[in-house]
């Protein structure tokens, strides 16, 4: 594994999503042993109806703090990488609750509850690298639009990339929650990271 992909993923902190802002995980226990295996410890708990709900806002805003306040990037993220990495968590489905994972697993007092995954995780921290290593404001927002639409569509075409501004980019439904976002963001910065 690369150092930097090494530490973005330490930063996004993926691995074992069961405790973090803004998901959910909902669970419930039935005894089919029905008396409580009367003269011993009850083993029989077994895990049923597993759900995740997430708030993705809240989630992204949570996960997103980690690389912000990363000492060793020392990332100047602006509106752009801000609705950029934003976009990649959405792309590789980081805002649909079917995509995470938690399976319950054996333990000695019966089944418990495992931790909460997301099959695309690796492949966002890849995503997030590739993204951060481009420096021109040109390429990155092609690297977003072929990430999004599989090529630069048509009405970016004949203009000057480094001219396009998020504002080109981000859907009205987007918009109000990015604001949010970002906002937030800045508010718990640590030292001044977000330009
Ligand atoms: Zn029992």
């Amino acid at each position: 594994m690369s150092k930097i992909i090494e530490i973005i993923k330490n930063d996004l902190d993926l691995d074992n999503l069961s405790y973090v802002e803004g998901l959910e995980r909902d669970y419930s226990t039935s005894y089919p042993c029905d008396d409580g295996c009367k003269n011993d410890y009850c083993r029989c708990g077994v895990i049923e109806d597993i759900t995740i709900t997430i708030d993705f806002e809240e989630f992204f805003r949570g996960r997103v703090q980690g690389l912000i306040n990363d000492d060793k990037l020392k990332l100047k993220l602006d509106d752009l990488d801000m609705y950029a990495i934003r976009k990649l968590f959405v792309l590789n489905n980081f805002d649909d609750s079917s995509c995470f994972s938690c399976e319950a697993e054996g333990g000695y007092y019966g089944q418990e509850i495992g931790s909460v995954t997301h099959s695309n995780s690796d492949k966002l921290i890849i995503d997030i690298r590739n993204y951060l290593s481009l420096h021109t404001k040109e390429n990155k927002i092609k690297y977003i639009l072929v990430k999004e639409f599989g090529s630069v569509p048509e009405k970016f075409k004949n203009i000057n990339l480094e001219n396009v501004t998020v504002d080109d980019l981000i859907t009205e439904e987007e918009k109000s929650s990015f604001r949010k976002i970002v906002d937030s963001v800045r508010k718990k910065v640590k030292k001044g990271s977000l330009k």
